[in-house]
């Protein structure tokens, strides 16, 4: 295996282009645009619990900074600047060769510069920090939902616990469903341009990491209200992918992680503005629930005829 300098000038230098000095000093250098907020966020994948040994090294590239780039997104930042701290065991050149070029592609997808990191030898293991800045005041944070503002969700949430529900047997995904949900396991699309874009509209926004009842838990948690849920507006994605299980379909639409899709709060006044933004972005804004003026933090899932579902944040309650 090369040096620790050879791993680092050969994989992970690259010609930056918003930063003053980049990786190989002490330190880098960056200028934030004047007058901005810095909006810092680190995420860690370690092997065996974020991701199996056998993954394919360029989607865990891509996904290592995509999901830092989602949390950004989820604050209507815009991310400027990484840090990559790996540790590697006795990995091989080409495993690492093919690491670096999925993580440079998400970085160049969304305009990131890597400014430095840390390399070292040991169990496998990758944390990038990131940093981006928001307008002054602008920042979506978890705490802002109010009662009656509408419950959204961007994309096809669900399909990446479908993918994990297909790999380990317990369910069949036919073509082209399997290939979209292994593609948003794999590759996740940080939904970075309607972040940005929710920064003057949303009340409060996060993105579904650990599951959109969970994840909605937290902004519920965080603004002290409660939400209702109407199961008949939920996206039909997940369901479409999976017609042979309508209950795990749902399940992974409620409480499957991974999606990096956004959850966000908005008042009905700007219903008709979030419907353009998903018409311009070409990307599916779907109205789920509102919130209610009650402050439990609990989440009720009505279904069709307006009677209530039993729900936890993990899904269902029989599978809980
Ligand atoms: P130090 O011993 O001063 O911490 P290192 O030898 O760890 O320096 O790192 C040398 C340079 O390489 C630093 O600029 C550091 O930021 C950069 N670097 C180390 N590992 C990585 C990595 N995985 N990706 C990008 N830059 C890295
Ligand atoms: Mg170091």
């Amino acid at each position: 295996m090369p040096s620790e300098f050879e791993l680092i000038a050969r994989y992970f230098t690259r010609p930056t282009t918003h930063t003053l000095l980049g990786a190989g000093d002490d330190g880098a250098i960056v200028r934030p645009s004047p007058g901005m907020e810095l909006v810092i966020s680190t995420d860690m994948l370690v092997a065996g619990k974020h991701f199996l040994a056998d993954a394919d090294p360029e989607a865990l590239g891509w996904k290592s900074l995509a999901v830092n780039i989602s949390d950004l997104a989820a604050m209507g930042a815009q991310p400027r600047w990484a840090l990559l701290a790996a540790s590697l065991p006795e990995a091989d050149e080409a495993w690492i060769a093919a690491y670096a070029r999925g993580f440079f592609d998400c970085a160049s997808a969304f305009g990131v510069d890597l400014v430095g990191g840390d390399t070292t030898r040991g169990p496998m293991n990758f944390c990038v920090s990131i940093f981006g800045e928001v307008c002054p005041g602008r920042a979506l944070l978890r705490s802002g939902a109010t009662a009656g503002d509408e419950i959204w969700v961007s994309g096809a949430p669900g399909r990446a616990g479908l993918a994990l529900a297909h790999l380990q047997g317990q369910c069949v995904l036919g073509e082209p469903a399997l290939g979209e949900c292994l593609e948003a396991l794999h590759r996740p699309q940080p939904r970075l341009a309607l972040g940005l874009a929710l920064a003057g509209l949303a009340s409060a926004a996060i993105d579904v990491s650990d599951g959109l009842l969970a994840d909605l838990g937290h902004v519920l948690d965080r603004s002290g209200v409660a939400a209702t849920i109407y199961a008949d507006r939920l996206p039909e994605a997940a369901a479409r992918a999976c017609p042979g299980d309508p209950v795990l379909a749902r399940q992974c639409l409620l409480a499957g992680g991974d999606d990096y899709e956004l959850v966000f709060t908005a008042p009905p006044s700007r219903h008709h503005a979030i419907m353009d933004l998903a018409a311009t972005l070409g990307l599916a804004l779907t109205c789920i629930g509102s919130i209610s003026d009650k402050r439990s933090g609990e989440v009720t899932l009505m279904d069709a005829e307006h009677k209530s579902l039993p729900v936890s944040r993990r899904g269902f309650d029989h599978f809980a």
